[in-house]
């Protein structure tokens, strides 16, 4: 437990408003979208970078370990608090410091929800373009922690692609600017990138400089109906063979068409659907037509049984909703998903979902994989009952089996939902020991006493 004469100090650097360590308040901050549960010692509400300043040098005084957290979406345990620690929630630092449509950048603090950029900077036709699926309530500060990325990456990139400097907090408490505010600048190492997917490391996030992009005239969606996974796996390498790029290359694999079929989102899907694309072209009113005729050209082949397209924002709406409830469906199927979040070079993804299939057959476990086709991101969710022992033996047994043949076809752990405290146990797999040695010794340099977990 915290000594009272620490709770004063953070009260007197803060506010006494905003230090909390009530068990109610513990309890909401004690978990993120994993299971485990983690109480911690206090929760601290800072609403300026001098506030996390202070509170910073007061935990480097005392020794006390912090968790930041943006809006605890986060399903790796990256959130959870570190056994002792003190939550440093960003929730009440929510303010828009510069929004400059001239130089194309906005300048937020770590808490504005990753939504509301673009509610500000789509009214002057600008936006920002990473779109994780939790973009309504996640914050940007665990955007940036966790270089978050969703569909739009496929032709956007991911977070770190949108940053152009950051400021935050060491360990130790000493504020760092990092970048500039000019799309071109190469002065000293890069830090930017080095704090962006760092996962709350190596320095708190009080805020952020982006990059924003011209907003996209007008979408058109394609969803496409395939007979088996590996149809439609060939027709991702077709598109991504010829130079339209999609915005949006999304996959479902049978299991997933399975799991939505009980709550009649899948009822306009014809017979045989066995694997599902969503595709989608953005850009000028005049070219989408051009776009997609070039990604039909390029998905019509093998296995194709249906392609609609939709213009119109409910006709588009109507046909995400398969892929949409597809998140609701899978907890029908067991209480707990094991999530993984893979990668393998694109053009190996079909080898690597029979793979799937066949651990998950030799397994007898449910195995629904999903996700962003055109980066080789897979999620694939393991479905089981944590009180059923042995399916938990074997749900641990294909874990490590896919983990070892993502790395031998040349993927990586995970790309985009971090590794958190769940993943930990396979980084050694994928980085060497030289690397890891290397990492050790920059997080020391900006977390000197190991406090930022
Ligand atoms: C329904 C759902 C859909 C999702 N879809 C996607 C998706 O499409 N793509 C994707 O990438 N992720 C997705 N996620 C995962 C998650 O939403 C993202 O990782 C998101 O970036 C986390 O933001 P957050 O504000 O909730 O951060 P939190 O979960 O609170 O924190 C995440 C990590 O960031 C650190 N952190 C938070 N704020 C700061 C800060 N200011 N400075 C330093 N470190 C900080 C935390 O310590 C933690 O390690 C999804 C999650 C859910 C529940």
């Amino acid at each position: 437990m915290l000594p009272e004469h620490t709770l004063a100090e953070f009260r007197s650097a803060l506010g006494e408003d905003r230090v909390f360590n009530d068990a109610t308040t513990l309890a909401v901050y004690a978990h993120d979208e994993t299971p485990r549960r983690i109480t911690p010692e206090a929760v601290l509400f800072p609403t300026s970078h001098e506030h996390v300043v202070a509170l910073a040098k007061i935990a480097f005084k005392h020794r006390i370990a912090l968790t930041p957290r943006g809006a605890g979406s986060g399903n790796v345990g990256g959130a959870l608090p570190a056994t002792g620690s003190v939550v440093v929630s960003f929730e009440c630092m929510q303010r828009v410091l510069e929004f400059n449509p001239d130089d194309r950048l906005i300048v937020v603090e770590a808490g504005v929800v990753t939504d509301d950029i673009n509610r500000i900077t789509r009214a002057a036709g600008l936006f920002y373009p990473p779109d994780p699926g939790s973009s309504a309530y996640c914050r940007i500060g665990g955007n940036l922690a966790m270089n978050a990325a969703g569909p739009r990456a496929v032709k956007y990139g991911v977070t770190r692609d949108h940053v152009l400097g950051l400021r935050a907090v060491t360990g130790s408490g000493e504020t760092i600017r990092t970048g500039c505010r000019t799309t071109k600048g190469v002065t000293g190492y890069d830090l930017t990138r080095l704090l962006i997917g760092s996962e709350g490391t190596l320095a708190l996030i009080t805020e952020a400089t982006l990059k924003l992009l011209p907003a996209p005239e007008s979408i058109a969606t394609l969803r496409v109906c395939f007979a088996s996974n590996r149809a439609a796996l060939n027709a991702v390498g077709r598109i991504m063979q010829q130079p339209v790029v999609p915005c949006a290359l999304e996959f479902m694999d049978h299991r997933a068409i399975d799991a939505i079929l009980p709550t009649g989102a899948a009822s306009d899907l014809p017979p045989g659907t066995r694997a599902l694309l969503m595709v989608e072209a953005d850009g000028a009113i005049q070219d989408l037509p051009r776009q997609i005729a070039a990604l039909k050209e390029a998905l019509a082949g093998d296995g194709l049984l249906e392609l609609r397209s939709a213009f119109k924002r409910e006709e588009i709406v109507q046909l995400w909703s398969a892929r949409k409830s597809l998140s609701h469906a899978v907890k029908r199927i067991a209480p707990l998903k094991i999530n993984e979040d893979v990668v393998v070079p694109v053009s190996l993804l079909a080898d690597f979902v029979d793979f799937i299939d066949h651990t998950a057959q030799a397994c007898q476990l449910a195995v629904v994989s999903f996700g962003h086709a055109g980066n080789g991101n897979l999620h694939i969710n393991i479905m089981v009952h944590p009180d059923d022992s042995d399916e938990m033996t074997r749900a641990h047994h294909a874990l490590d089996a896919i983990v070892q043949r993502v790395l031998k076809l040349g993927g990586t752990l995970s790309g985009e939902h971090g590794i958190g405290t769940e993943k930990r146990r396979f980084i050694s797999q994928e980085i060497d020991p030289a690397t890891l040695a290397i990492m050790r010794s920059i997080k020391q340099q900006f977390d000197p006493l190991g406090l930022l977990k």
